[in-house]
Order: structure tokens, then sequence, then C-alpha cells
């Protein structure tokens, strides 16, 4: 493991002597970072999201209490685990600190071997949680995110949309005439078909915001945020090109001898507060309709 794959770990305490001592027995198995304040911690913590909290309680202005308050509360750092640092029989802080959210606590003056297991621990149920997290986001047959996926980054793109009064564009892609492909070259043969498609889909989005998800059976889904609709056009045309020049026979199929796909593109300029996403998926779904309307192998928009 390289310095830049350690787990990280956010020390927080007024006290310099206190962080000297935790981050010397913990720099070698971690990477470390410092905040001496709770301003500063909430700052770091958003920034960096490391995956472990050290908090200090008694910190002048905002204490860790607070500190911890405000981090449960942002869905950026809520998943984040705490540990409350407290001095010895500090029962009533134990108990405050626990029902704020934090997963443990360590005590002061530190017994450093203690300190350095329960951290181990909490580390390693976090990157077990991280790990089930992102497997829960991706589609197990094509490797690509899923459908929950697109509805989370979908709800997140469509508020900074309307934050940044920017376009937002949604591109529908449907295999055509699959279920040929299925009833002629077997179910093994279709998941197949449907892994290289997905991949080379996933290799033409380029654009580190944009985000293509399986959004169910042989349909797959893009997002591009601050696109318009000649961007977004432009994107499904070279999509729907690259699908048609993989050539994957398909020799039952009435739309070519190879597989292709179908394109609906949607844009929205200007989104109100009281529109939904759902307006825009239904404006890509029936955009994509009258290209299988129009023949299929083409792109559509709304
Ligand atoms: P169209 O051009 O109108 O889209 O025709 P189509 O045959 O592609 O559409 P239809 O909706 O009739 O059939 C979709 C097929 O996709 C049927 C289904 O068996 C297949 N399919 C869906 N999910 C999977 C999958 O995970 N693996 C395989 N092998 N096939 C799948
Ligand atoms: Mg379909
Ligand atoms: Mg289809």
């Amino acid at each position: 493991m390289t310095h830049n794959q350690l787990p990280m770990i956010l020390i927080v305490d007024d006290a310099p002597l206190n962080v000297k001592i935790l981050a010397q027995s913990l720099e070698s198995l971690y990477r470390i970072k410092v905040a001496n304040n709770g301003e500063e911690a909430l700052k770091i913590s958003q920034r960096e999201q490391p995956d472990l909290i050290l908090l200090d309680i008694m910190m002048p202005k905002i204490d860790g209490f607070e500190v911890c308050r405000q981090l449960k509360k942002n869905t950026i750092t809520r998943k984040i685990p705490v540990i409350f640092v407290t001095t010895l029989n500090a029962e009533a802080d134990e108990e405050q600190g626990l029902n704020l959210g934090a997963i443990d606590y360590i005590t002061k003056p530190f017994v450093i071997p203690i300190v350095k297991a329960r951290i181990r621990n909490h580390i390693h149920l976090k990157l077990q949680a991280d790990l089930l997290e992102s497997m829960s986001l991706l589609d197990a047959l094509t490797l690509i995110p899923n459908r929950r996926r697109f509805d989370e980054a979908l709800t997140t793109e469509w508020k900074q949309a309307i934050r940044h009064k920017t376009p937002i564009s949604l591109i529908m892609i449907d295999i055509d005439h699959f279920k040929q492909y299925n009833d002629h070259y077997g179910h093994g043969a279709g998941d197949i078909c449907l892994q290289r498609v997905a991949a080379a889909l996933a290799k033409m989005i380029v654009r580190p915001s944009d985000l293509i998800a399986r959004y169910g059976g042989e349909e797959f889904v893009v997002i591009l945020p601050d696109t318009n609709q000649q961007a977004a056009l432009k994107v499904a045309e070279r999509l729907r090109e690259g699908i048609e020049h993989l050539a994957l026979p398909h020799t039952y199929s009435e739309a070519a001898t190879v597989v292709t796909i179908s394109v609906g593109v949607a844009t929205q300029i200007e989104i109100q507060e009281y529109f939904s996403p759902k307006t825009l998926n239904d404006a890509a779904d029936h955009a994509l309709y009258r290209a299988k309307e129009g023949g299929r192998n083409r792109v559509c928009s709304d």
C-alpha cells in the first residue's frame, strides 16, 4: 500500500502535545491530518473526508460536541466515524458524545496500545462499510453504476443545476432488438454483449462530471451536467456510432447486421424550483421512443 492509499485520520485538538502524541503513534499506519480548532476540523472533514476523526471535547469557541453535531448534520461528513477524546472519569461527557453519534471514546492520558487497537478496529469497520456502499451502487453484471447510483446522482446534479442556473441533459439508450439477440445467441451471450456495450459506452464518457449507469435490462442512461442540447446531441451521436463500430454481429436485428442502440436526448435549461427530474426522464424516454419508431440505430431529441 502506498502512503496515498493509507486510511486517513483527522486529529482535532487545541493542545499541541496531545496532537503530537497521537500523531507520532499513528503516522506509520495512517495518513494524519491535524486541526487545532472546531472550525478547521469542519473544513478539513468536508474537504478531505477522512476515514476517522479523533475529536477533543474541550476546545475554545466550537467545542467537540458541537463539531460532532455539525458533522452528523452534513451529508458529506455524516458517515465519518467520530471517536471522542475525553479526560479520565468524565462519564457524562462520554454519554453525551455517544448520544451525538460518536462511535467510541478514548481517554487522556493516552494508553497508546489501547488507542491503536481501538482505532484499528474502527478503521477496519469503516473500510468494510465503504466497500459495501460502493458495491451497492454498482451493477453486478456490467460493473458500471446502477439505477440507485443514477437516482442519487440525478437528484444531486438537479440541485446543482438549479443553484448554478446551468442546463442539464439526459441521454437514454436502449439496445435494438435485444430480445432477438438473446433468443438466437442465448442468454449467456446476451450477458456478454451487455458487458461489452456497457464497457464501450463507459469508455466514451470522458468528462468526470458525466455519469453513465445501467438503467435496467438492456437500457443505459447518461447524466450530462452543465450541457446544452447541442452538446448532448453530439455525445449521443458519438455513443451511437461507437456501438455500431464495435461491430458485434447481430444477424437477427432488423436495424443492422450488428448490435446497435437507439438514443433519446432531453435537455432542461433554466430549471425552476418546482420542476422535477422526472420531467427530464420522461422527455428522454419519449425521445428514445421516437428513435425506435423512426427505425432504430438513431438519435432523437425532445
Ligand atoms: P427494441 O429494439 O424495441 O428495444 O427491442 P428489444 O428486443 O431490445 O426490446 P424488448 O424490451 O422486447 O426486449 C429486451 C430484452 O432484453 C428482453 C430481455 O430478455 C433482455 N434482457 C434484459 N436484461 C437482460 C440481462 O441482464 N441479460 C440478458 N442476457 N438479457 C437481458
Ligand atoms: Mg428496453
Ligand atoms: Mg431494446
